[in-house]
C-alpha cells in the first residue's frame, strides 16, 4: 500500500474500494480515531443570490486534516465510511460542527442558511432524522436555516429510504436539495412526487456551459424545469465571469463554484464574507 502511494503521488491510498486490503484496515482505524480527535474539519463555500450578488447561505464540506498525510478530500474517505457504517457517525458528526457553526452565525447576526450533505448510507438510517432534530435543538438553530444535499443517485438507489426519510425532514421544516442533478437518472414523476426545496446543477454541466452550446441548453432546460417545479436553482462549479452573467440571464437563482470562492475555513469565510457584505452594503 505504501508502493501504491509513492506510485500515484498522493496523500493517500484510496483502499474504499477494495475490501481484502490490508491498508483498508489501517485507514479504518485512523478515521475512526479522526472523528474522536476532530481532525475532521469543515470548510464553507458561499452560494450566492443571481442577479444581485447576496451571500444566500454556504455548503459544508469536509475534510480530514491528516497529522502525517496532509488534508486528505471527502472523495477519499467518505465512500469507505459507506462501506464499513462509519458513516453514521461521521455524518452525525459534520451535522454538529455544522449546526454550532449556524448558531455562532446567528449570534453575530448572520442568519446564513448551512447545507450539509449526506451519503447514500445515510437514508436508511432509521434514527437519522430523530437525531438531526434533536441536533437542531441542542444548537438553538431553526429548522429552516438547515438545508441537506441528497445526490440524485442516492435518491434512486434508495428510492424508498429516500422519500421516507425526505418526508419527515421537510415536514420538520428542512429544506432538501438534490445534488449533482443532471448525472443521475430521476424521473420527471419521482422528481415531482420527492418534497425537495432545490436542484443543484451538476458542474459538469455548469463549468462548460458557455463554450459547450449542449450544456448550455442543459442548464437552461433544467433552470426552466425546476422554475416550472417551483424549485429553486443552484448551479454548481462556476469558475468564471461569463459562466456566472449567462446563469443569471437565465434565470438561474444562486450560483456556487470557485469564481466567487473556493471552501473556505471558518475563519477565512468570516474574513471574506465581512468584505463581501461591504461591497455589497448588506449589514
Ligand atoms: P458536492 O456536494 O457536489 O460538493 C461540491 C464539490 O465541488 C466540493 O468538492 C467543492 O469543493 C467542489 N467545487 C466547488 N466549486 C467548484 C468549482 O468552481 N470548480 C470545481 N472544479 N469544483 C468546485 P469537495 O469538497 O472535494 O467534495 C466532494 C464531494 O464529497 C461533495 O460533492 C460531496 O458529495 C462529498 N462530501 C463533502 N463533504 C461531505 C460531508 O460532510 N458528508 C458527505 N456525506 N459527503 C460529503
Ligand atoms: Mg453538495
Ligand atoms: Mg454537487
Ligand atoms: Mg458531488
Amino acid at each position: 500500500y505504501v508502493a501504491k502511494e509513492r506510485n500515484r503521488g498522493v496523500a493517500v491510498y484510496d483502499a474504499s474500494e477494495d475490501a481484502h486490503d490490508p491498508g483498508r484496515l489501517a485507514l479504518l482505524t485512523e478515521l475512526r480515531r479522526a472523528i474522536d480527535q476532530r481532525e475532521l474539519v469543515l470548510h464553507y463555500q458561499p452560494k450566492i443570490s443571481l442577479p444581485t450578488g447576496e451571500v444566500s447561505g454556504v455548503e459544508a464540506l469536509v475534510r480530514w486534516e491528516h497529522p502525517r498525510r496532509g488534508m486528505v478530500p471527502p472523495d477519499r474517505f467518505i465512500p469507505l465510511a459507506e462501506h464499513t457504517g462509519l458513516i453514521g457517525p461521521l455524518t452525525r458528526y459534520v451535522l454538529d460542527v455544522a449546526l454550532r457553526q449556524a448558531r455562532r452565525w446567528l449570534d453575530e447576526g448572520h442568519p446564513l442558511p448551512i447545507a450539509v450533505n449526506l451519503a447514500a448510507r445515510n437514508l436508511a438510517d432509521p434514527d437519522l432524522c430523530d437525531d438531526v432534530l434533536r441536533l437542531l435543538d441542542e444548537h438553538g438553530v431553526p429548522a429552516n436555516l438547515l438545508c441537506l444535499e441528497l445526490t440524485e443517485s442516492a435518491i434512486t438507489t434508495e428510492p424508498e429510504h429516500a422519500l421516507h426519510l425526505m418526508t419527515r425532514l421537510r415536514a420538520a421544516g428542512i429544506s432538501l436539495a438534490v445534488d449533482d442533478f443532471g448525472t443521475g437518472y430521476t424521473s420527471l414523476a419521482q422528481l415531482k412526487n420527492l418534497p425537495i426545496t432545490e436542484l443543484k446543477i451538476d458542474r459538469t454541466f455548469v463549468g462548460t456551459m458557455t463554450v459547450e452550446r449542449s450544456n448550455g441548453l442543459i442548464v437552461r432546460a433544467i433552470v426552466d424545469l425546476a422554475r416550472n417545479l417551483g424549485l429553486t436553482t443552484v448551479a454548481e462549479g462556476v469558475e468564471d465571469a461569463d459562466t456566472f452573467t449567462a446563469l443569471a440571464s437565465n434565470g438561474c437563482a444562486v450560483a456556487q463554484g470557485y469564481h466567487m470562492s473556493r471552501p473556505l475555513p471558518a475563519d477565512a469565510f468570516d474574513r471574506w464574507y465581512a468584505e463581501t457584505r461591504a461591497v455589497y452594503g448588506v449589514a
